[in-house]
């Protein structure tokens, strides 16, 4: 072969680099061949250089459209070092191309000019030079495909030093394929907007995680049809975020409960989540919807949102709702009257809608998903421009998950495995660390987004007494006054619950005296700007330690749930303090001896899933 002529075939539109180039290949002993501008420029810089026309006995044709396509270019690419192969090059007289230099046509810069036509972006939808990398990195175990100019000088001087080696070819066929697929993903990004961009494939974001991130921000989807649509309003990243979550915790929730479900998600972890068991009257209240026929005996979805809603209403202010079915009016009417984003269902009644849709002065985001969809296998994304691939967390959480009782079982029940199902699968999609307390149907406390376990539990159960002492006669019978907003009653009732009123400062002791008296007259400002939502005074609770003391000691069948295994006991001693009957964990910590004997210690029901769940 040494004798033969080999050829190099250029045919470049980034010309940087191209003299240098087009040298270096003649002093390694080859052809050149290029396509007509690339040609110009060589030769214009006295260098010798053929047509492709003039292997082809064909010119370029159709205005550019086709140059290279010809089998006199790509049999001569495609031929394997073998008898057969090259004697059909020898009977159609084709010579063989060792080295293919190309890079395409600037489709991703022509498309991102805003007043790009469509003729304009098809005439730049690159077809011989895709055919000219794809055929040269395809036969790379004899071909150097070349499609990045930074690669020029060091093929040069491998190709004038006896040739490139195998692995570099391996790696420049690689390169090339990158270069192809990126190349189709614009164009085929190009058009899902242009021609399925009303949401049969692709949905414009209002902008993306924050306003300043506004280009290109989009939900798309590949090979498949949209499973979602958006009936009202205009959805954000976040948004969707939270809407692709919360859909997934109450699709799980309601299949392994056979129970309607709603999530209530702030920042992409569930603030509250739960199953529509009915609610009694001290719940009712609590969770604000005692006005309203919510189903006394069965199931139901206005139950479930209204719990799910409940659970830590001072949070899910502005939340994303996820429901597990259609959306009925009632449903609809709880939602109405709170602070929200948005909200997705797999349906909306009539009359629901119609409500949802002039909530936000017209602009309340109403998705619709298609229950039937089911996402691939893997999934991937993008941090700081590297690709994550992984399996999906298709783990199945059901009654099956809390079998392994490990220690002295107390008395498991259904509705404490209810629970365990629904502080597990809420725990699947929120941001670890996380540890989540369930009671009736419902979370109670989430801790999520912690870096210690420990703190995650501290904060899963404040938020668990947070519910208990809403439900406390001195809460339930507050003396509002007219007109105060239910958000701001939320919040008045947190600030009561959390104790941070009152003279509760002896935890602050160590602070010199003149400091304590500060915080003591800041925080009698507090109380008193506190006491106008009421028409006459109220007494905080933290005032009477006792008597909140012995309500929440009141408090037993809690269930904990904890992502990853608890490392040290003292995550079951506080869950005691929150009326925590059953802890389910991995399990697999070197002191796994240690938290059973705690939970024995406690009468706390432990076991062991041998999941573990963490989500980011
Ligand atoms: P030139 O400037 O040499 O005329 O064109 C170079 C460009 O043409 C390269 O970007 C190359 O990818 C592209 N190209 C090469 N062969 C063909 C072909 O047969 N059809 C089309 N449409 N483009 C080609």
């Amino acid at each position: 072969m040494a004798e033969e002529k080999m050829l190099a075939i250029i045919s470049v539109s980034d010309k940087t680099g191209l003299i240098p180039l087009a040298e270096g290949l003649v002093s390694a002993g080859l052809t050149l061949v290029a396509s007509g501008g690339t040609a110009k420029t060589i030769r214009d810089n006295g260098i010798d250089v053929h047509d492709v026309a003039d292997i082809t006995k064909f010119p370029e044709m159709l205005g550019g459209r086709v140059k290279t396509l010809h089998p006199a270019v790509h049999g001569g690419i495609l031929a394997r070092d073998s008898e057969s192969d090259r004697k059909d090059l020898e009977k159609h007289n084709i010579s063989f191309v060792s080295v293919v230099v190309c890079n395409l046509y600037p489709f991703k810069k022509t498309v991102q000019s805003s007043n790009c036509s469509l003729e304009e972006a098809v005439e730049n939808i690159d077809i011989g030079g895709v055919t000219l990398l794809r055929a040269a990195a395809k036969n790379h175990e004899r071909v150097s495909v070349i499609c990045d100019p930074a690669d020029y000088d060091h093929i040069i001087s491998e190709l004038k030093s006896g040739g490139t080696s195998r692995e570099r070819r391996q790696l420049l066929a690689l390169k090339a394929f990158e270069h192809t697929t990126s190349y189709d993903e614009s164009i085929s990004g190009f058009m899902r907007r242009r021609f399925a961009g009303n949401g049969e494939r692709a949905l414009p974001l209002r902008y993306g995680t924050n306003p300043h991130q506004k280009d290109d921000a989009e939900l798309y989807i590949v090979e498949d049809e949209m499973p979602i649509k958006v009936l009202n309003g205009s959805p954000g990243y976040i948004n969707i975020l939270d809407g692709l979550n919360g859909w997934q915790l109450v699709k799980e929730l309601s299949d392994a409960t056979k129970m309607p479900a709603a999530a209530s998600f702030k920042h992409v972890s569930p603030a509250g989540a739960a199953i529509g068991l009915p609610l009694n009257e001290t719940e009712s209240a609590c969770c604000m919807v005692s006005d309203l026929p919510i189903d006394t005996k069965k199931p139901s979805l206005a139950a479930a949102y209204a719990r799910a809603r409940g659970a830590d209403r001072m949070s899910s202010f502005g939340d994303f709702i996820a429901l597990s079915e259609k959306c009925d009016e009632l449903t609809a009417k709880i939602i109405n009257r709170e602070v929200s984003d948005g909200v997705v269902a797999p349906d909306y009644d009539p009359a629901a809608l119609s409500l949802l849709a002039k909530k936000k002065n017209g602009n309340y985001c109403v998705l619709k998903i298609n229950p039937n969809y089911l996402p691939s296998e893997t999934e991937e994304r993008t941090v700081f421009g590297l690709r994550l691939r992984q399996k999906r967390n298709n783990a199945v959480i059901n009654a099956e998950t809390f079998t392994n009782v490990v220690g002295k079982e107390n008395g498991m029940n259904k509705q404490a495995v209810d629970d365990l199902i629904v502080a597990t699968i809420a725990l699947k999609y929120a941001q670890s660390n996380s540890v989540c307390f369930a009671h009736r149907g419902q979370v109670i406390g989430m801790g999520a987004g912690q870096q210690s376990r420990i703190h995650c539990t501290r904060l899963a159960g404040d938020k668990a007494m947070n519910w208990w002492l809403r439900q406390h006669p001195t809460v339930l019978s507050l003396p509002w006054k007219n007109a105060i907003k239910r958000s701001e009653k939320s919040n008045a009732i947190d600030v009561l619950c959390s104790g941070v009123l009152g003279s509760e400062v002896s935890f602050l002791s160590f602070l010199p005296s003149k400091h304590l008296l500060n915080l003591k007259i800041f925080l009698q400002i507090a109380i008193d700007q506190w006491q106008q939502y009421f028409n006459e005074p109220v007494e905080p609770l933290a005032e009477v330690r006792e008597e909140r003391k012995q309500w929440l000691s009141q408090q037993t069948g809690v269930v904990m749930s904890s992502d990853a295994f608890l490392p040290f006991r003292d995550n079951v001693d506080c869950a005691k303090q929150f009326g925590v009957s059953y802890v389910a964990h991995p399990g697999g910590s070197v002191r796994d001896e240690e938290i059973k004997e705690a939970c024995d210690e406690h009468g706390i029901t432990l076991i062991h899933t041998g999941l573990r769940l963490f989500h980011h």
